[in-house]
């Protein structure tokens, strides 16, 4: 399978809330593509849309093709994280990515695999309703990662995880990508996103303002905080120029 994930056009409203602006970038396989933008900018609500949560008012996403409704196996084929505290609270972490593996045709040996890769190995039994957001994020990469999937869209996965987890989780995306995996991450921080992503799709305001890669970006503007902000806070009228 191509593990492409393609954006055409994508928009979304809330009322009168533009959220997601005819955004249109494609995120390619074996690197990691960070996406990045202040909060607000749109982009857990690009990221539902990439998995079928929530339907466009106009455009369309596809991964490898298709859309997310249309794969036949899809933990197998995109993993995801959006909510780090999306699993029952009395279930303990074994138990949560067990119930996951059995409901997909997942071999059960997965979750003592993906325990481990994600260093809960020790916390296996204990109930994930008193975990610390930081081990939820740990528990919800573990779910994530257990389909063994091509593609991952992780949703700011950095948040709630100390200094030693956010350097352990930068390595674990850049292997991931090394594998030949396509790795779609969103951030508000651009300094972690530049110490971990080769490319970088930035939106503000739901438009696409860069798509680019770090080392042009912060080349071009001489800082990368310099950058985000010029980008984000001026998105609509760079928005042609940058995205060219
Ligand atoms: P980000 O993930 O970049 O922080 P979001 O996608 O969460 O941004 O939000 C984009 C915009 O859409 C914001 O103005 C937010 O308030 C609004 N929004 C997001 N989800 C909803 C919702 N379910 N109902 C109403 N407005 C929403």
């Amino acid at each position: 399978m191509d593990h492409t994930i393609e954006v055409r056009g994508l928009t979304k409203h809330y009322r009168s809330t533009l959220a997601v602006d005819a955004l249109s970038f494609d995120v390619a396989p074996g690197a990691v593509t960070g996406f990045l933008g202040p909060n607000g900018a749109g982009k857990s609500t690009a990221m539902r849309m990439i998995l079928g949560l929530d339907a466009p008012d106009a455009g369309h996403a596809r991964i490898g093709g298709r859309r997310y409704r249309e794969l036949r196996r899809p933990l197998r084929e995109v993993g995801a994280l959006l909510e780090a505290k999306a699993f029952h609270p009395g279930r303990s972490a074994a138990a949560h990515l067990t119930a996951l593996a059995a409901a997909n045709d997942i071999p059960r040996s997965r979750v003592a695999e993906v325990l481990e890769l994600v260093g809960l190995e020790g916390a296996a039994r204990r109930r994930a309703g008193r975990f610390s957001l930081g081990m939820a994020q740990r528990l919800g990469l573990a779910a994530a990662l257990i389909g063994d999937p091509g593609v991952l869209v992780l949703d700011e996965p950095v948040n709630g995880l100390d200094p030693e987890g956010i350097h352990w989780l930068r390595s674990l995306l850049r292997s991931l990508a090394a594998e030949g995996r396509t790795v779609f991450v969103s951030s508000h921080l651009i300094g972690e996103m530049a110490l971990t992503a080769d490319r970088l799709v930035v939106i503000g305001a739901g438009r696409l303002v860069a798509d680019t890669s770090v080392a042009e970006l912060s080349a071009r503007y001489g800082s990368l905080e310099t950058a985000f902000l010029s980008l984000t806070s001026a998105g609509v009228e760079y928005r042609g120029k940058a995205a060219s």
